[in-house]
């Protein structure tokens, strides 16, 4: 079952790259895992997929024992870190993928102890949600992460308001990729299950796919 899944995605992904005239390897694929047991973790990994994103810390923190013989997986955090939470996300993540505040950038940076790798989360329409930080705060956002010796930081990401018309999304990614030009940034993280195929077409580098891969999440008891 998730091989066939995981077999439809790969045909997406290199259907689309070749339409953009771009490599498939450009574009990592990052399996999005929130709300599965590690056990779907185990199994994606086997089939060889080597990048994950969780969007909880405290729910990953749960499966992270399971997962830890799986030395070649990086685990991206994709969801709103809140400043109490970034000790323990240090120990977890590789990737993290949804700094939006100097605030934050501080405090992964005092805490971090190597090289950690995070990207920015950008909030691309005013009205959707609260978290990623909005294009005009950018600059002053990526200074303090680049003057932070412990911070790397490799690029955008963005989850646009959703629609299940990816055209309705494109402006989006377009937008995104257009800001990480601006700024030297060459990772893009963009584009979900529905509307893969627009974000690798508008450049992303990262797409971050669950349920065309493991199915609808399951609903919480
Ligand atoms: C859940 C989630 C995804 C995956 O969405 P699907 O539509 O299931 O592919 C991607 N990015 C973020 C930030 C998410 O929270």
């Amino acid at each position: 079952m998730l091989q066939q899944r995981l077999d439809q995605v790969e045909e997406r992904l290199a259907q689309a790259a070749s339409r953009a005239g771009r490599r498939r390897e450009e574009i990592t694929l990052i399996a999005v895992t929130k709300k599965f047991a590690a056990s779907v973790i185990l199994e994606a990994y086997q089939l060889g997929v080597r990048d994950f994103g969780e969007n909880y810390v405290q729910e990953f923190e749960t499966k992270s024992s399971d997962c830890a013989s799986l030395k070649a997986a990086r685990f991206h955090l994709i969801g709103h870190l809140q400043s109490n939470k970034t000790a323990k996300a240090l120990e977890l993540f590789q990737v993290i993928q949804t700094v939006d505040s100097a605030k934050l950038a501080r405090r992964l940076g005092e805490q971090s102890s190597g090289p950690l790798e995070v990207m920015i989360e950008v909030k691309l329409s005013p009205e959707e949600s609260k978290v990623g930080a909005p294009p005009e705060r950018l600059p002053e956002l990526i200074e303090a992460i680049r003057e932070n010796a412990n911070l790397t930081l490799t690029g955008l990401m963005t989850m646009p308001p959703w629609s299940d018309d990816p055209e309705q999304t494109r402006p989006y990614f377009i937008r995104l990729r257009k800001l990480a030009e601006q700024h030297g940034l060459a990772q893009l993280s963009m584009g979900m299950s529905h509307d893969l195929e627009a974000a690798i077409e508008e450049g992303a580098t990262r797409v971050r796919v669950g349920t065309a891969l493991f199915g609808p999440r399951p609903k919480p008891v």
